[in-house]
C-alpha cells in the first residue's frame, strides 16, 4: 500500500512541471499579470495573450493582460513594472523598445539594464510594410512609383517613438531617402483600423498583426522585412524589401519577459521554468507560427543569455538612432 502511494506521489513529482521551486509563488488565488505596454489587439498584445494561456496551464495559477500604453515604446508600462512590487505577479512583455530605449529616450525613468530581471525571450517576428488598400500599387515596384510622385505628402503610421513601427518606418525612409511624415498612436491595433480606413498611407507591422489582415485583403502588402522570405501559407509568396531594392534592409522584432528588479530568484527560476514549458505548448507554437513568428528555441530563453542579447541589441541600434538623429523626452 505504502509503496503504492509512494510510486504516486513521485509520479505527481515528475509531471507537474514546476516541482522543486519556490513553493509560496503563485500566491493562492493571486493573479499573475502580464503588462504589455501597447493598445489591446496589436502585436506585442498577440504574443501576451497567447503566452497568458500557456502559462495559465505551465504556472497553474491565473495570468491576465493588462494594456498599459503610452509614452515612447510603451514607456509607461514597462516603468510601472520597473515599480512594481518584485513578487511575480506584475510582470512585462515587451519587444526590440527595450534596446531602442537607452540611445532614444532622454530621462529615461529606469535603467533597461538594471531595473529589471530577465526572465527569458519568447520570439521574433519579422515584419512587413503594408499600405492602405486605396493605393493604386499592388506590389514594391509599383509602391515606388507612387512614392516618388507623392512626395511631401506621404503618411507613415507608427505606435509612435521608439516603437518597431518607427524604427522599421524611419528604416525604410532612409533606405529610399524619402521623408514621410509619422503619425503615432498607442499600438499599431488602432493604426491598423486607421490604415484599413484609408486615413494614413503606410505602416510597417509584425507578421503577428498584418497576416490576417493581408490574407483579408483589408490591406496591400509590399514587403517582408527580413532577408529570407516567410513560410506562410499566407506571406510565402510576399517579396523581402531587400530582393525588392531597399537593399540591405533587414528587422526583426523580438519579445522578452521581464519582472522588476529584486525578484527573488526562486521566483524568477519558477517563472523561468514555466516560460520554458510555454514555449514549447504545440497550441502556443502553432498559432505564433502560423502568423510568421518564431518561438525561441535557442539558449536566449535563459535569462543571462536574455539580458546579453538586449545588451547587444543596445550596442547594435545606439549608433543607428544617433546617425538619425532621432530622440525622444
Ligand atoms: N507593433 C507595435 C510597435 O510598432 C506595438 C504594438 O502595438 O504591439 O511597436
Amino acid at each position: 500500500m505504502k509503496n503504492t502511494w509512494m510510486k504516486w506521489a513521485s509520479l505527481a513529482l515528475v509531471l507537474s512541471p514546476l516541482a522543486g521551486f519556490a513553493a509560496d509563488y503563485p500566491i493562492k488565488d493571486k493573479t499573475v499579470t502580464l503588462i504589455v505596454p501597447f493598445a489591446a489587439g496589436g502585436p506585442t498584445d498577440r504574443v501576451a495573450r497567447d503566452l497568458a494561456e500557456a502559462m495559465r496551464k505551465t504556472l497553474g495559477a491565473s495570468v491576465v493582460v493588462e494594456n498599459a500604453a503610452g509614452g515612447p515604446g510603451g514607456l509607461i508600462g514597462a516603468a510601472k513594472v520597473a515599480k512594481a512590487n518584485p513578487d511575480g505577479h506584475t510582470l512585462l512583455v515587451h519587444h526590440i523598445a527595450m534596446g531602442i530605449f537607452p540611445s532614444l529616450v532622454r530621462n529615461l525613468p529606469f535603467k533597461v539594464e538594471t531595473d529589471f530581471e530577465y526572465l527569458g525571450m519568447i520570439n521574433d517576428v519579422p515584419m512587413t510594410l503594408i499600405g492602405k488598400p486605396q493605393l493604386p500599387a499592388n506590389n514594391y515596384k509599383e509602391l515606388m512609383v507612387w512614392v516618388n510622385a507623392n512626395k511631401g505628402k506621404i503618411n507613415l503610421a507608427n505606435a509612435g517613438l521608439a516603437s518597431a513601427s518607427h524604427l522599421c518606418g524611419m528604416l525604410w525612409q532612409a533606405s529610399i531617402q524619402v521623408d514621410m511624415t509619422t503619425v503615432p498612436y498607442k499600438g499599431t491595433a488602432p493604426a491598423m483600423t486607421d490604415l484599413i480606413g484609408g486615413q494614413v498611407d503606410l505602416m510597417c507591422d509584425q507578421t503577428t498583426n498584418t497576416t490576417t489582415q493581408i490574407e483579408g485583403k483589408k490591406v496591400k502588402a509590399f514587403g517582408v522585412t527580413t532577408a529570407k522570405r516567410i513560410n506562410t501559407p499566407v506571406l510565402k509568396d510576399l517579396p523581402t524589401l531587400d530582393e525588392s531594392g531597399a537593399k540591405n534592409f533587414q528587422v526583426t522584432i523580438w519579445h522578452g519577459l521581464y519582472g522588476p528588479k529584486g525578484l527573488p530568484a526562486d521566483v524568477q527560476a519558477k517563472i523561468n521554468a514555466a516560460l520554458k514549458l510555454a514555449l514549447k505548448d504545440p497550441d502556443f507554437i502553432k498559432k505564433q507560427e502560423g502568423l510568421g513568428a518564431l518561438v525561441v528555441t535557442d539558449k536566449r530563453v535563459e535569462p543571462a543569455e536574455h539580458k546579453a542579447y538586449v545588451a547587444s541589441e543596445i550596442a547594435k541600434w545606439t549608433p543607428v538612432i544617433k546617425a538619425a538623429g532621432v530622440y525622444a523626452d
